[in-house]
């Protein structure tokens, strides 16, 4: 059993969608390494990867064009 996940941080990531200009929340895939979803109006698919340790520097992501 891993225990890798840091208890306050939330599976969820806030991303924002450029092709829509909305906001959108993408969660955690089943193997933990990138977030991923799609957008809420057009359904585009959007993936963001989780970079090792100190990679991810913001609580909010831009996806699109
Ligand atoms: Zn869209």
């Amino acid at each position: 059993m891993t225990n890798l996940t840091n208890p306050h941080l939330k599976p969820f990531l806030g991303l924002l969608m450029t092709c829509c200009k909305v906001y959108t929340r993408i969660y955690k895939t089943h193997d933990g390494r990138a977030f991923a979803g799609h957008c809420p109006r057009c359904a585009r698919p959007v993936r963001v990867d989780i970079v090792s340790e100190g990679g991810m520097s913001g609580r909010f992501f831009k996806a699109g064009p």
